[in-house]
């Protein structure tokens, strides 16, 4: 334990790739410890032959509106791809809805969504969006002919296909008289998919404050994933890098230097630490973890903060069989059964869910693959995960045949490849990504949580980076990036006065 870093970075995704990047471009001796044996934390790929599919986060949202991963992406030689909108269509219990009766609900939804936008009369921090927006009174069980053309909703509104939500609702003039209210509520379901969390947890009071700050607009995706994108990051870097090295305790000595120690006992000292590890894990770490323990204030944030559900299910096949699978971005399926609790069989939980599914055959990607991918939200991620794997393959495949084309079930053959991820099991991340502020008796949350979040502590000498640090960015690619030049600024200044 001779040598004494300037920063030891704890964690090798987003946030500590920039951060290593910036503070050993300007001299810094920097040491990088990844509890996994690969880089690149939440960016990861799935790769088969000229398939890559991002089974963590796949785009750069507001790409042409300044999010900094485009200039990371160009500075390396990344190119990115912007994909035109391709059409997606919903299925309600009876089939696919018409175009029209799609537009209606997707209107409704939207005047529904701009109508519970800040500003509005504050309400208690106790209610949640839920209360609102499936309400008797909410705006999304009228028809509406006048949709909002509000910009501002389309964060969780995207054309682009494969994207986690349905497709920008767009005026329309539509007349329809009649919302039917089961199939409007199935569609606000699509909303937990980018929020990560139930409506009803999702709090009223600050629902549509980042959409005044987030990166949004165009969607687009790095060549051949993010994953190897981050690990571009690393390499560009003079970091020193040491996988399967999971930290265990952080210690300040009595010098003011810090010790760092691993699951299998190595030790490494720095001037400074950064730590990226993911909020999700920052709840489960005994209080021994940091010596001194952290500050009460910041605990209450850890513990009081939430993290998202958001898990990827892909099946890929041997050639399309979904009707116009050369030609569609999407499918939305709207439930045709009850909302699946704990008791529910597997193919109930698919019945009783609203799920998006992606086409990755659409000819608006690069490499068109036969390849559906759902993203599931909080209530169907958690039940299936209670399951085998194959088993939830296999009957994802039987709900695809029964929804799409019920009528070729004898010649659709078996799906080639199949695959589930675990954020939320995974002891690494304990979830997808930090949530916008959740609903609280008496106002403790708020998007202030996330600056609370990136406070350093120790005289400025264990800073925090990651996406639960950014109040402007929570969530995203771009929060964990812009912590990541944040923190490595601060401790590059502090590392000067030392
Ligand atoms: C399914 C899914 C879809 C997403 N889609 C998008 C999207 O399309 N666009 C977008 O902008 N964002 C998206 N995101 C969010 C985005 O992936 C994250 O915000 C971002 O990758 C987080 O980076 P980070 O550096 O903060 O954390 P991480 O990437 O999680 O890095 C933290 C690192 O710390 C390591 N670690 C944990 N504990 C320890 C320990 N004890 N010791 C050492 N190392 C440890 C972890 O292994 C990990 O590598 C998505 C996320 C998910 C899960």
């Amino acid at each position: 334990m001779s040598k004494t870093y300037d920063t030891i970075i704890l964690g090798a995704g987003w946030s500590g790739a920039v951060a290593a990047r910036e503070l050993t471009k300007k001299g810094h001796s920097v040491l990088v410890l990844e509890a996994r044996d690969r880089i690149g934390g939440r960016a990861r790929t799935w790769i088969q032959g000229d398939t890559h599919i991002d089974l963590g986060c796949s785009w750069i949202h507001g790409y042409n509106e300044g999010n900094p991963a485009r200039y990371i992406a160009k500075e390396l030689g990344v190119e990115a791809f912007l994909p035109n909108p391709a059409e997606g269509i919903i299925y309600g219990p009876e089939g696919p809805l018409s175009s029209e009766k799609a537009a209606s609900l997707r209107s409704s939804l939207s005047s529904a969504q701009a109508s519970f936008k800040l500003p509005h009369p504050s309400p208690p921090s106790s209610v949640s969006l839920a209360l609102a927006l499936l309400g008797a009174d909410s705006p999304l069980f009228k028809s509406s002919s006048t949709a909002s053309s509000d910009p501002s909703t389309t964060d969780i509104s995207s054309t682009s296909p494969a994207n986690p939500s349905e497709p920008t609702p767009t005026p329309t003039s539509t007349t329809a008289s009649n919302i039917d209210k089961s199939l409007a509520e199935g569609l606000a379901r699509t909303l937990e998919v980018p929020l990560g969390l139930k409506l009803e947890k999702a709090s009223l009071k600050w629902s549509g404050w980042e959409t005044t700050t987030s990166f949004a607009g165009s969607d687009a995706a790095p060549k051949d994933g993010y994953e190897s994108l981050v690990n571009k990051v690393f390499n560009s870097s003079k970091a020193e890098i040491k996988l399967s090295s999971k930290v265990t305790n952080i210690n300040k000595s009595q010098e003011g230097k810090i010790e760092v120690v691993t699951s299998d006992q190595s030790k490494y000292l720095g001037k400074t630490v950064i730590s990226t590890i993911p909020l999700g894990v920052l709840k489960t770490l005994p209080k021994e973890f940091f010596s001194p323990s952290l500050p009460d204030k910041l605990q209450e944030t850890i513990t009081g903060t939430h993290v998202g559900v958001l898990e990827k299910l892909l099946v890929q096949y041997d050639k399309a069989w979904w009707p116009n699978g050369d030609k569609i971005g999407s499918y939305t399926f709207l439930p045709t059964g009850p909302t699946p609790t704990e008791n529910s069989s597997i193919e109930d939980i698919f019945n009783g869910s609203t799920l998006i599914t992606a086409n990755f055959n659409a000819p608006t990607l690069p490499n068109p693959s036969p390849t559906l991918l759902t993203y599931l939200s909080e209530t169907p991620a958690k039940l299936l995960l209670s399951h085998p794997t194959s088993e939830v393959i296999s009957a994802f495949h039987q709900f695809l045949i029964r929804r799409l084309a019920p009528k070729e079930k004898s010649i659709i053959g078996e799906p080639v490849k199949g695959e589930l991820t675990n954020w939320l099991t995974d002891e690494y991340s304990y979830g997808a990504t930090t949530t916008p502020s959740i609903i609280s008796e008496n106002g403790e949350r708020s998007p202030m949580d996330f600056k609370e979040l990136g406070r350093p502590v120790w005289e400025g000498k264990l800073g925090f980076a990651g996406e639960h640090t950014e109040m402007e960015h929570r969530g995203s690619v771009a929060g964990a990036v812009i912590s990541g030049f944040r923190e490595a600024e601060r401790v590059d200044r502090l590392l000067n006065l030392l």
